[in-house]
């Protein structure tokens, strides 16, 4: 069973509610925050149900799912690719996505470069940082993000947007606080610390159950699927 409009109508206007009063308990203004909605294995009806809503900003995971889904875009629409992508897939990321939230190797960005100066693009670049030090989540780790950061290269049809990381699936959010800390420290550090840096002050973090934490430790971009959709399948 899909969600229906009105369910999800009032998923978007609980969810609302939850961001304005974490911003309020942190004196931020909800203005500084993006949503992003995590459409992954929601078929395209819900898609459009989203968009009819006033969502523009959509997250999936998988290349080929968002091939199908977002190939054609309804005006005004950005695609985020969030998940890991192959190496052997980037091309066509690059030409369904408007951004990339999960770069974590320097090589993937002259690739990216690369398809992106043929798709006539400037592509949006999140690097993702493994915050939780949980083997199976990918990101560069902690000990090796400032060697990362000061060897990436200025590339022209890349936008480097900021950074991105996944909370700790412990259950209790209080213990992505850390990790989330630790992302903001480090885009205070190199926002605006290079000419390629000067559009480098995104923090992609906070899902439906850390968002609290996240919007406290200044992510200006949540990814949020189960709140809005409901479960996935
Ligand atoms: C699935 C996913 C989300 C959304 O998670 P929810 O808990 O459903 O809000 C956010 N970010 C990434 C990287 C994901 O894979």
């Amino acid at each position: 069973m899909l969600i229906s409009k009105i369910q999800m109508e009032d998923n978007l206007k609980l969810l609302q509610k939850q961001i304005e009063e974490s911003c309020t308990s942190c004196s931020r203004s909800s203005s500084e925050i993006t949503l992003i909605w995590v459409s992954k294995f929601h078929p395209i009806e819900l898609v459009e149900q989203a968009y009819a809503l006033g969502a523009r900003d959509f997250g999936e995971n998988r290349v080929q799912e968002a091939i199908e889904k977002f190939t054609t875009k309804q005006e005004g629409m950005r695609l985020h690719v969030i998940g890991p992508v192959q190496s052997n897939k980037l091309k066509k990321a690059v030409q369904v996505a408007d951004s990339i939230h999960s770069v974590h190797s320097l090589k993937t960005l002259e690739r990216l470069n690369l398809f992106a100066k043929e798709a006539s693009k400037v592509l949006d670049v999140f690097i993702q940082v493994n915050t939780s030090e949980e083997d199976t989540k990918s990101g560069v780790s902690m000990d090796s993000i400032h060697e990362f950061l000061n060897e990436m290269p200025e590339l022209e049809n890349l936008n480097y947007k900021g950074l991105m990381t996944i909370g700790k699936n412990t259950g209790n959010p209080e213990d992505s606080r850390k990790g989330f800390a630790f992302l903001r420290k480090l885009r205070d550090e190199f926002y605006n610390s290079k000419t390629h840096f000067k559009n480098f002050s995104d923090l992609s973090m906070g899902m439906t159950d850390d968002l609290k934490v996240a919007i406290e430790e200044g992510s200006t971009i949540l990814r949020v699927g189960t709140a809005l959709f409901g479960n996935r399948n």
